[in-house]
C-alpha cells in the first residue's frame, strides 16, 4: 500500500482530507435523510423519529453539520400536535465530488454537488488501451479545468470508473480485456497522487448501478444494469445495495458462456455473450444483438429473481428502441414458460444517458457520506458500517 490510507470504504487520500463529521455513522444517517428529503427538508423531530436517535443526539449532530455548512435551517412548518418545527435542508453546493468515466476511447468528467447533480461536465478523447501515461495526464488536465470552471466549494474526492476486472478495495486493475498493460496497475493511488484528492476506483458498471440506485426509494429492491458499449457488463443492486462480490468479481455478465463452441471472445474463451452481442452489432444485425442481450438478461432473472432491468451504454443509446424491444421480447417468453404470463420482468432505459457512468462515479465518493438504514447482506455492499 502507498502512503494513502485505506479507510473502511476504500477511499484513499491524504490524512485529514475527509471531514470528521462525515465519517460518523449517525451523522451519515441524518445526512442521508436530509438528502432524500431534498427541497422539502426535515425537522429535527422527524430526524429523531426516523433514525431512532435521541433528540439531543440529533441536535448535536445537526449543529455540527450546520457549522460545517452542510445543512441549513429553512423556515418552519406546522408539525403534528405541537408548535411549528424548524425545517432543515441539505446544502447541495457545500461540497463537490469528481466523477470520472474512463472509457476505452473517451474520458467523461463531471463535478457533482452533494445532491449528485452535475454542476460541470467535460469530455476528452482517451486511448485507454495505450496505458497509464496519457490517461493520467488527461485526467489531471480535465479535473483542473472542471474545478476552475465551477470554482467554489471544497472537493471531497474523485470516483474513477473504468472497465473491469479490478479490485475495488485496493484500486488495482486486473487483466482488462484488450488492455493487458493495465494488469496490476495501482490506479487509485496513482490518481490520488496526481489529483491531490482521495480517490475510489470501481468498475464502470458498478458505478452506474450505484448512481441509479440513488433514484430509488431506500429499502429492498433489486435491479440489474446492463451496459453495452465497447464491451458488455452488468451492475447489480440486490436488496437495496450494490453487490460487488468479495473480489469485485460480480457482474461479469458479458463473459457468461452461452455457446460453448461459439466464436472466440476477447477474454480468451469461446461463446461468451459479449462476443455474440458484439459480433451481431458488427455485422449490422441489431435485433440479433438485442436478442443475445435478452438471453443474458433472462439468465440473470432466473438466477437472482431481480425486480427489473435497466439498459445503457453507447451501443444501446444509439438504437434504444431495438434493444428495449429485443430484450423485452425474450423476457416475455421467459414469463410465459414460468407460468407468469403478463408479468415479465420490466426493462427500461437507464436515466442519465451517456453520463450514467460518470454521474455514478461521483456517487462512489458521495454515497458513503449518506447513510441508509438497511437490512440484509453485508459483504461487498456499499453503505455505512453497522452502528
Ligand atoms: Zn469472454
Amino acid at each position: 500500500m502507498s502512503s494513502n490510507d485505506l479507510s473502511h470504504d476504500g477511499v484513499a487520500g491524504p490524512p485529514g482530507a475527509n471531514l470528521p463529521a462525515l465519517r460518523d455513522h449517525n451523522a451519515a444517517l441524518v445526512l442521508g435523510l436530509l438528502r432524500a428529503a431534498g427541497e422539502e427538508g426535515v425537522s429535527r423531530r422527524e430526524l429523531a423519529g426516523r433514525t431512532g436517535l435521541t433528540p439531543q443526539a440529533v441536535s448535536k449532530i445537526t449543529a455540527r453539520l450546520r457549522a460545517d455548512g452542510l445543512v441549513a435551517e429553512a423556515g418552519r412548518r406546522a408539525s403534528t400536535g405541537g408548535k411549528p418545527a424548524t425545517v432543515l435542508r441539505l446544502v447541495p453546493g457545500a461540497r463537490h465530488a469528481v466523477g470520472l468515466h474512463l472509457d476505452r476511447d473517451e474520458l467523461t468528467a463531471v463535478l457533482a454537488d452533494l445532491a449528485g447533480e452535475a454542476v460541470a461536465v467535460r469530455r476528452a478523447p482517451l486511448a485507454f488501451e495505450e496505458g497509464a501515461g496519457q490517461v493520467l495526464a488527461t485526467v489531471e488536465r480535465e479535473v483542473a479545468a472542471l474545478r476552475a470552471q465551477a470554482g467554489g466549494p471544497p472537493v471531497l474526492g474523485a470516483g474513477a470508473a473504468c472497465p473491469g476486472p479490478l479490485d475495488h478495495t485496493t484500486g488495482v486493475l486486473h487483466r482488462v480485456t484488450g488492455a493487458p498493460r493495465w494488469d496490476g496497475f495501482p490506479l487509485r493511488d496513482a490518481l490520488a497522487e496526481r489529483l491531490g484528492l482521495p480517490v475510489v476506483v470501481d468498475k464502470d458498471t458498478n458505478a452506474a448501478a450505484l448512481g441509479l440506485a440513488q433514484g430509488i426509494p431506500a429499502g429492498p429492491g433489486s435491479f440489474g444494469y446492463l451496459h453495452l458499449g465497447t464491451g458488455l457488463g452488468a451492475g447489480l443492486v440486490l436488496d437495496g445495495g450494490l453487490y460487488r462480490g468479495p473480489r469485485t468479481g460480480a457482474g461479469e455478465f458479458g463473459h457468461q458462456t452461452v455457446q460453448w463452441d461459439g466464436p472466440r471472445c476477447g477474454c480468451g474463451r469461446r461463446g461468451c455473450i459479449e462476443a455474440l452481442c458484439l459480433a451481431a452489432v458488427a455485422r449490422g444485425d441489431l435485433p440479433g444483438a438485442a436478442r443475445a442481450l435478452g438471453v443474458g438478461a433472462a439468465n440473470l432473472v432466473e438466477l437472482l429473481d431481480i425486480d427489473r432491468l435497466l439498459l445503457g451504454g453507447r451501443t444501446v443509446l444509439e438504437h434504444p428502441e431495438v434493444f428495449l424491444k429485443g430484450v423485452a421480447g425474450v423476457l416475455a417468453e421467459q414469463a410465459r414458460t414460468r407460468g407468469r404470463a403478463g408479468e415479465p420482468v420490466p426493462v427500461a432505459l437507464a436515466r442519465g444517458g451517456a453520463r450514467v457512468v460518470a454521474d455514478g462515479a461521483a456517487e462512489l465518493v458521495l454515497a458513503p457520506l449518506f447513510g441508509r438504514r438497511r437490512t440484509g447482506l453485508a459483504a461487498g455492499r456499499v453503505g455505512p458500517a453497522p452502528a
